[in-house]
């Protein structure tokens, strides 16, 4: 035998290390592979360590879904000062988390980088908020981005949370009930005041689904709220058109707006 032959245990044990191998690899893939946080190996995308650290139990106002001061689990005012003060458009917000680290990079991953995939880890603390909505016959409208952005993305990232809410919760849902009429261009740079008044007449609901919405109880689904200003201007509207109720159902909540 010529050296760097392998002999017949040698090619056994070689099969049996490739066998090995892709059980481990079909193993993992089906376990879910690595934490979305530390990158450890896990079963369904975010290990129970950065569960418990990140996904913090805090009861929240639910007109603006920001902590509120009392104790968790502690029976007490459901709306914060400010939200009683001056009532926000819907009926209640929820949210599973707060933006920020580690959860601003899935986010942006998802938003601008086609990772579909991040979805489900998403998805999750805003679903243990939602027990009470399953089934419930809530219609789930996302909040839609222009047809230019659409092209350019491929997708809207809200769409893709709102159809898997709707399949997790046994709710009927639309892509596009509602419409964004212009590109309101990157709202970040502007001034709260600015936001509001660049978002005046952005959305429509469309005159096919108008009917849909009309009297229904709706869920707006968005990825973030920030100040509120998007949320807002879309509950306009489809309160207009004669929706019943309009909830904003957020993946996460910026701390300090
Ligand atoms: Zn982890
Ligand atoms: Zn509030």
């Amino acid at each position: 035998m010529a050296a760097g032959d392998a002999g017949p245990s040698e090619t056994r044990l070689t099969r049996a290390a490739i066998g090995t191998r892709a059980l481990l690899a079909r193993w993992r893939r089906q376990a879910g592979g690595r934490c979305l946080v530390c990158r450890g190996w896990c079963v369904d995308g975010l290990c129970a360590f950065c569960a418990a650290r990140f996904i913090p139990a805090r009861d929240r106002c639910d007109g603006c879904a920001l902590p509120l001061a009392h104790a968790p689990g502690l029976a007490g005012e459901p709306r914060c000062l400010r939200c009683r003060l001056a009532p926000p458009v819907w009926s209640r917000v929820v949210t599973g988390l707060d933006y920020g680290y580690p959860w601003d990079r899935p986010i942006a991953d998802l938003k601008f980088h086609q990772r579909l995939d991040r979805v489900a880890v998403l998805l999750r603390p805003l679903l243990a908020q939602l027990d009470d909505a399953r089934g419930s016959g809530l219609r789930l409208v996302a909040v839609p981005v222009s047809r230019e952005r659409l092209r350019e993305r491929g997708y809207n990232q809200s769409w893709e949370l709102a159809r898997r809410l709707a399949r997790a919760l046994a709710l009927p849902a639309r892509a596009d009930a509602l419409f964004r009429v212009r590109d309101t261009g990157h709202q970040l740079a502007l001034h709260r005041t600015e936001r509001a008044r660049n978002l005046q007449g952005a959305f429509v609901v469309s005159p096919r689904h108008a009917a849909w919405v009309r009297g229904a109880r709706i869920a707006l689904v968005d990825d973030v709220l920030t100040t509120g200003a998007t949320a807002h201007a879309a509950t306009r509207t489809l309160r207009a058109a004669g929706a019943r109720d309009v909830q904003v159902w957020v993946v996460a909540r910026t701390p300090d707006t």
